[in-house]
């Protein structure tokens, strides 16, 4: 296969990001996490001190290169990758990302950055927007309560301790600023195919997602 596009979309915490870095691994393709760029602009707009309501203060995207590599997030040539999993940036990337001009600049990088060799994309918009003409769409689903129970243990890992309510709103928040925001929402492509997680392993979402790649590229 050459020139392959996957785009793996999903609301927060549906495990897009982990699933599609170990499709990459397993096909040895290369993953992009769209959703960490947009943390990086949060961060870099929150370290700014900038008023993330006004959509003029993003200006500073023009002379700022984000670039996610081999499963690194980089501000220019800064390593962003754990800070952008903070909690001020998780609790203000759907404002950021609201804003087309944000969204501009990032989608004509995110395209940039698909159009050589075997590509696994994962976010919100990437059957619907970023890449309408690709070769599978899965768009990838799981009940709140799982979701919120797969972040909770997985910030058990890095040491960081919130309640399982407490990640459910943030989630259901998340998710509703996603899925309600005027440019580009959260939104299945009508030819995605729909994987419902929430009894799955992750092993299991990825032997389905690579079956289905191998099918469709033959
Ligand atoms: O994937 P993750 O949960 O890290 O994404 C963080 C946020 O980035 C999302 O909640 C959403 O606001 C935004 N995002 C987006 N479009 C994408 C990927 C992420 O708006 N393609």
């Amino acid at each position: 296969m050459s020139g392959f596009k996957l785009a793996i979309d999903g609301p927060a915490g549906s495990g897009k990001s982990t699933i599609s870095a170990m499709i990459a691994h397993r096909l040895g393709w290369t993953h992009i996490d769209t959703g960490a760029m947009y943390r990086a602009v949060t961060l870099k707009a929150l370290e700014l001190g900038l008023d993330l309501n006004d959509e003029s203060s993003y200006r500073f995207l023009e002379s700022t290169f984000i670039h996610y590599d081999n499963d690194r997030i980089f501000i220019n040539d800064r390593d962003v990758t754990e800070a952008i999993r903070s909690q001020a940036v998780t609790l203000n990337v759907s404002l950021v990302s609201s804003f087309s001009y944000v969204r501009q600049q990032l989608v004509h990088l995110q395209k940039q950055a698909a159009k050589e060799g075997n590509i696994v994309m994962d976010g919100r918009d990437i059957g619907t927007v970023v890449l309408p003409q690709a070769n599978l769409k899965i768009f990838l689903t799981a009940n709140v309560e799982e979701r919120a129970k797969r972040r909770h243990k997985e910030n058990l890992q890095k040491g960081k301790n919130a309640s399982i309510t407490t990640l459910i709103e943030e989630i259901e928040t998340r998710d509703k600023k996603d899925s309600t925001r005027m440019v580009s929402p959260l939104k299945k492509a009508d030819d995605a195919i729909t994987i419902d997680t929430t009894n799955l392993s992750i092993d299991q979402v990825v032997d389905k997602i690579v079956d289905l790649t191998r099918s469709e590229g033959e």
